[in-house]
Formats: C-alpha cells, structure tokens, sequence
C-alpha cells in the first residue's frame, strides 16, 4: 500500500478499523490482511503466553538461533506499521480534524505502560483514533526495544531493520509529538520505570 494508491476517506476508515481492532470485545475478528496485521492489537491472554524468545504473542521459539517465527511475527508487524503510515500521511494532508488531533496530541509515559487508555479529556474521533494508535505504537516500539542485541540473530539482516527504522522516525514525529520511545521512557519517574 503506498500514499498515491489511498484516498483520505479510505484512509480515515483504515485507521478507523486499526483502533477498532484494538478493543477487547473485537479480539479474534478477521484481519484484512494476516500478513501486514496488528499482532499486538490485542493484550495477550494468560492461556496463550508470549514468545520467551521476542515477548510477542501467537508463536513460541526455543532460542534465538531458531526463530524464524519471531522474525515473521515482527515482520508481520511492521508492516501493519508501514500500512498506518501510509494511511496516516494521507490522513494529515486531506482530513483537517486528523491534521489538528496530530498536532495536539499530548504523549505520556504512562500511555507505555497502561493497557487502559482514559477517556480522551478533549476532541472527536481522530483525537481518540490517535490517542490509541500513539498507545499501540508505543507497545510495538516497548517490545522492539526489549529484543535489545536479539534483533541481529533474529532479524534476517540490514533490509528489515531499515524498514523498522523507516516507520519508526515517521511515526515518531506523527504519533509521539517527535519524541522517541526512548525519549519517553527517559522522562519517566525511575520507580515507575
Ligand atoms: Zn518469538
């Protein structure tokens, strides 16, 4: 999916659906496509531990040396990241309320560590669709971070980090208030962290 392909509506309506998949009661709804999907739309169930290996739900690999199911599951997710990307630039320049939700987000720490967003205080719709796709990144760039030095053994080499470094400076600036995560984290108190 690239920008020239989307319109703004169609944009809207895929950000729309991302955070709708977010919702509890929408747990297990059908993707539109299992291989750019949200893998952590969702907090995992306790019957369904997260990978030891990568922290990410729905597979589990014994090391980090076999692990082609974590690089798959992390590669699945960036792509639904590239895909909110895309439909986030389109969004910003054709959707004016989209435009001033980004502008006034506010990030906090706590959106890393709350999986219970509090009603938005301010805004519409695109207040509360950013408000949540801020909170879901911050899950993905949480656990990115986690995998600390596994990236090298687990990623299959500079092409797919290049990719999460793409999405990953465009949807700081859009979603983070051009903050990094670890920027926020930095800003946390230290017993919260
Ligand atoms: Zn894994």
């Amino acid at each position: 999916m690239s920008e020239s392909d989307i319109n703004p509506d169609q944009a809207f309506t895929f950000l729309r659906n991302a955070v709708r998949a977010m919702i509890p009661s929408n747990a297990g709804s059908p993707v539109p496509n299992p291989n750019r999907a949200n893998l952590l739309a969702q907090s995992p169930r306790a019957s369904h531990p997260r990978c030891r290996v990568c922290a990410w739900p729905g597979h589990q690999s014994n090391n980090v040396h076999k692990a082609s199911a974590c690089r798959d599951a992390i590669i699945t997710t960036i792509g639904f990241w590239e895909d909110v990307l895309a439909n986030v630039q389109v969004s910003y320049k054709g959707h004016l309320p989209f435009q001033m939700a980004i502008q006034e987000n506010k990030v906090t720490v706590n959106m890393i560590y709350s999986d219970a967003p509090k009603a938005i205080e301010s805004g519409g719709m695109e207040a509360v669709i950013v408000n949540r796709l801020a909170m879901n990144y911050l899950k993905f760039q949480r656990l990115w971070a986690s995998l600390g030095p596994k990236v090298s053994y687990i990623m299959e080499g500079d092409r797919d980090v290049i990719r999460y470094e793409n999405i990953t400076q465009a949807l700081n600036d859009y979603l983070l208030a051009k903050n990094s995560y670890e920027q926020i984290v930095m800003k946390a108190e230290p017993n919260t962290r």
